[in-house]
């Protein structure tokens, strides 16, 4: 029986791990769920899945899940805030932690499991992106095991040879090709680009996904993003990723060889799979997704992304070259964009210009620690806000 922490148990990672996991209680048992808000919903999972902990962001979001637990005679202790998240994550009685809150609020928790030799099922790539050779170095010393969820990089994982050691040259690995499926303004003329609503931006086209994410894939941060995640997960640098726009989203990355082999993992656009391979891997189980049907699909595309259209793209190469305290800055700053877009206090195209403003505006330097990542993403904050007008 392995005991499972899911870090953001009401989101849509979340979600989707528990259902994957209530087809097998034979397996795995959950020790702790945690939320930041959705105080119902987690009751809810809570008396379905019966954690031994719960954890919240806040005290009154913990008093009240408190009172409901209470009415339902549930015996789960509550804790709130992030000691309390990087506890369920390090804890004794917990084997693998999915992390699957958003954005650099993972980081710690997520280095926490790292740090206890946890098995980690990674689905927060903002936490890599931030501090890729931290992450990597915790779970080195620490014998964790690390296991990418996001689809292209559990695609990846597949593709590759056992035993892996991210030295891409002793394997004949040319290239990674990543694809993305370009999202929902793909074919929208580039100068509307400008008036698009955060409804047109949510919308897309094959997944569906948290708000950030989903605006993430509309400007292509997000595959912007999976290149740093990429080059972190195995050791590739940025030369030999390729970004391959795939709309079909059935093919959900590739690896090239120097013998003209590519490999690919093929499925439908269902996040329960690749959360069902990391889960039980070498293992597989059922997933709840059925088989692609390929006479039915009938074509798969390819083409070469358009940087004038996903700039937020180009960006994340840069950030990657310049490395250091960048990516973190570049993360930070389109957290900030994203959230003011959802917000309506900017419009699309100004998430691009904000983040390439921050970005010229610090440039890189040396982050040997978790404190100096922290720095800077608090600063490239700071600096992305003041950009935007009150
Ligand atoms: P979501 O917005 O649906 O859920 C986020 C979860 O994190 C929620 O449970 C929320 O309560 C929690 N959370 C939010 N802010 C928090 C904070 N400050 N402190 C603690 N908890 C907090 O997001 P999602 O779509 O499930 O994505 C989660 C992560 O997985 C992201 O990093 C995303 O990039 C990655 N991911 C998602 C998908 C997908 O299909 N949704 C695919 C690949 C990767
Ligand atoms: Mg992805």
């Amino acid at each position: 029986m392995q005991h499972i922490t899911i870090l953001g148990s009401t989101g849509s990672i979340g979600v989707s791990t528990l259902d994957v996991v209530a087809r097998h209680p034979d397996r795995y048992s959950i020790y702790a769920l945690t939320a930041q808000n959705k105080v119902e919903e987690l009751a809810q999972q809570c008396a379905r899945f019966r954690p031994k902990v719960a954890v919240v962001g806040s005290a009154a979001a913990a008093q009240k899940l408190q009172e409901l637990l209470r009415i339902q005679g549930l015996s789960t202790q509550v804790e709130y805030g992030e000691t309390a998240l990087c506890a369920v994550a390090s804890a004794n009685e917990c084997d693998a932690v999915m992390a699957a809150i958003v954005g650099a609020a993972g980081l710690a928790p997520t280095l926490a499991a790292a740090r206890a030799g946890k098995k980690v099922l990674l689905a927060n790539k903002e936490a890599l992106v931030m501090s890729g050779q931290l992450l990597m170095d915790a779970v080195a010393a620490n014998g964790s095991t690390l296991m990418p969820i996001d689809s292209e990089h559990n695609a990846i994982f597949q593709c590759l040879p056992d035993g892996y050691g991210r030295v891409p040259a002793q394997h004949g690995i040319a290239k990674i090709l990543l694809t993305a499926s370009g999202g929902p303004f793909l074919k929208r003329p580039v100068e509307t680009l400008e008036h698009v609503t955060c409804e047109e931006a949510v919308a897309h086209p094959k997944w569906v996904m948290g708000r950030k994410i989903s605006v993430d894939s509309a400007t292509m941060m997000n595959k912007g993003l999976e290149v740093i995640e990429a080059h972190w997960l195995f050791g590739v640098p940025a030369a030999a990723i390729d970004v391959v726009i795939h709309p079909q989203s059935v093919v959900h990355s590739m690896v090239s060889y120097v013998d003209g082999s590519v490999l690919a993992q093929l499925g439908n656009p269902d996040m329960r799979t690749p959360i069902a391979h990391a889960l039980a891997y070498p293992e597989r189980i059922d997933s709840g997704v059925e088989a692609i049907d390929l006479v039915k699909i009938a074509q798969l595309t390819f083409e070469q992304p358009d940087l004038q259209r996903f700039p937020c793209l180009k960006l994340a190469y840069d950030a990657l070259h310049a490395g250091g305290s960048t990516p973190a800055v570049m993360n930070a700053a389109n957290e900030v964009a994203v959230q003011a877009f959802l917000d309506r206090r900017i419009g699309f195209r100004m998430i691009d210009r904000l983040i390439a403003r921050v970005m010229d505006a610090m440039p890189s330097c040396a982050v040997d620690d978790i404190e100096s990542v922290c720095e800077q993403d608090r600063r490239a904050r700071v600096l992305a806000n003041s950009y935007i007008q009150p």
